[in-house]
């Protein structure tokens, strides 16, 4: 039963071929059995996952259920949800039991989906390898002395593992798409704005965005259906309509133009990684789309603003952890200060403080012009750059990251190495552009992501163009041993 698509398994269940509640059961054996290897779930939901699977399968008896009624999905630990413990990964939220449900959990609650657990996450989801997680690493399905890409790693690793048909994730500078590259699956960063933060433990409010990771393009276009949307709760959600993205999955790719970014390809990136993603334009070219060098002339900047303006925001929205009002709290402190330090000494990991206190030096006083204003500047030259390249391409191609799964362990003492394996994807969300990465191929079995980029609500375009990819490969079909 594991392996439908999210679609199949629609149709399974409206055809009543299968029901929620066996569905269920089965996602949540294959949970037990594989989850202690790895390490994927933080929080299993058995409990509150039966009761929506029979109420799933009374609406569809009742012939009153939706396209998700009844699927099996795992939220990101990031997301509030009520009455279960929501941690961020952190020691910080270790005993913090939600009060209330994120937009984007409570819209594909009322879709009718069932909840099977909390996804583990790089802490406070700083991170691109999954390793600073308060409860420990996770493990690529693919092969487990590697890592499943970050942050939304166990929400990768689950859905690649076939644990769930479907996750959630958010992403901040690729931590949708980095990790479904590194784990071999599809997820889609949707346009800033395009679905609500409300609920969503916030990281940097400026360049977070949350959005689906599923096995297939056309499983993300069901999902992103449901959770995108204007919400008067988040003031940066945008009222605009939400398109049919299940409606345009088909469309023709004839005339596309795809745009190949000059400073992409560069000498860095391996001959093999480079050879897969000409192979992805190759395929879409026999389609009939036309391929396009371009240049993004600012690409370089990208790392250096993310890494000023993330840790900046970060250490503003951190500030809120102060072990009075929730979440971890030291023992016995001597004076307001010392509870004050020492629960954020205590409660907060190694990568967190780094980056508060990056977040702190370039916001001080002497330092704001410097570092922060430039910044922002930059990000304005970055956006500038893709607005340019939009004018004479409809999409960019490039690889979602530099390689393929790394070891666990390998990157962990440096931290630029590691924020180096998001240098395809940061940019991205400094414009507050679409981007979605999508299976293509395998170097040294271990699998290869593409990245599509497209101008502002453009998702539709994106779901379009990996759908007919998937159409005409089988590469998102392939499952690591564990799957089979
Ligand atoms: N790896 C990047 C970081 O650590 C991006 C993380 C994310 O998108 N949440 O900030």
């Amino acid at each position: 039963m594991h392996q439908y698509t999210l679609a199949e398994l629609s149709r399974l269940l409206h055809s009543k071929a299968i029901n929620s509640v066996e569905l269920t059961q089965h996602y949540l054996n294959r949970i037990k059995q594989y989850n202690t290897r790895l390490n994927c779930l933080i929080t299993i939901t058995e409990e509150e996952a039966m009761v929506q699977a029979k109420k799933a399968d009374a609406c569809i008896q009742q012939g009153k259920s939706m396209p998700l009624t009844g699927i099996p999905i795992i939220h990101k630990d990031i997301f509030c949800t009520q009455g279960i413990k929501t941690t961020c990964a952190s020691k910080m939220l270790d005993n913090f039991i939600a009060p209330y449900d994120a937009t984007v959990v409570s819209k594909l609650n009322i879709a009718g989906m069932v909840l099977l657990g909390k996804a583990n996450m790089d802490e406070f989801a700083m991170g691109s390898s999954n390793e600073n997680s308060f409860y420990g690493q996770v493990k690529n399905p693919w092969d487990e002395t590697r890592v499943p890409g970050g942050s939304s790693g166990g929400s990768a690793a689950a859905v690649a593992a076939r644990l769930t048909p479907s996750a959630t994730g958010t992403d901040t500078g690729g931590s949708i798409r980095q990790p479904a590259a590194l784990s071999g699956i599809t997820g889609l960063k949707p346009t800033y704005g395009r679905v609500s933060r409300y609920g969503m433990i916030a990281y940097a409010s400026s360049l977070d965005q949350g959005g689906p990771l599923a096995t297939t393009a056309e499983d993300c276009a069901y999902l992103l259906q449901t959770m995108a949307g204007f919400d008067p709760y988040d003031s940066t959600s945008v009222e605009r309509e939400v398109p049919d993205y299940l409606a345009t999955l088909n469309n023709p790719l004839k005339g596309l133009r795809i745009g190949l970014v000059k400073e992409y390809f560069s000498e860095g990136l391996s001959a093999a990684m480079r050879e897969a993603i000409y192979a992805v334009a190759k395929t879409l070219e026999k389609e009939g789309a036309t391929l396009v060098d371009i240049s993004l002339k600012r690409t370089a900047l990208s790392m250096p603003a993310y890494y000023v303006i993330a840790p900046a925001e970060c250490s503003s929205n951190l500030s809120r952890f102060d072990g009075v009002r929730y979440g971890y709290r030291c023992e016995n402190p001597h004076d307001l200060n010392d509870l004050y330090a020492r629960s954020r000494q205590e409660g907060f990991g190694e990568e967190v403080k780094r980056r508060i206190l990056i977040g702190t030096y370039v916001l001080s006083a002497g330092y704001y012009d410097a570092y922060y204003l430039k910044a922002q500047q930059c990000r304005r030259l970055i956006h500038d750059d893709f607005q340019d390249a939009f004018k004479s391409v409809d999409v960019i191609l490039s690889p979602t990251s530099p390689t393929t799964a790394f070891k666990l362990g390998e990157k962990t003492k440096d931290p630029i190495s590691m924020y180096l394996s998001d240098q395809y994807t940061l940019a991205v969300n400094l414009a507050g552009l679409p981007g979605l990465s999508m299976p293509a191929g395998f170097i040294d079995n271990l699998p290869v992501g593409a990245q599509l980029i497209g101008n502002h609500f453009t998702e539709a375009r994106l779901l379009n163009i990996a759908h007919r990819y998937q159409q005409l490969t089988n590469w998102h079909k392939q499952m690591p041993a564990l799957a089979e």
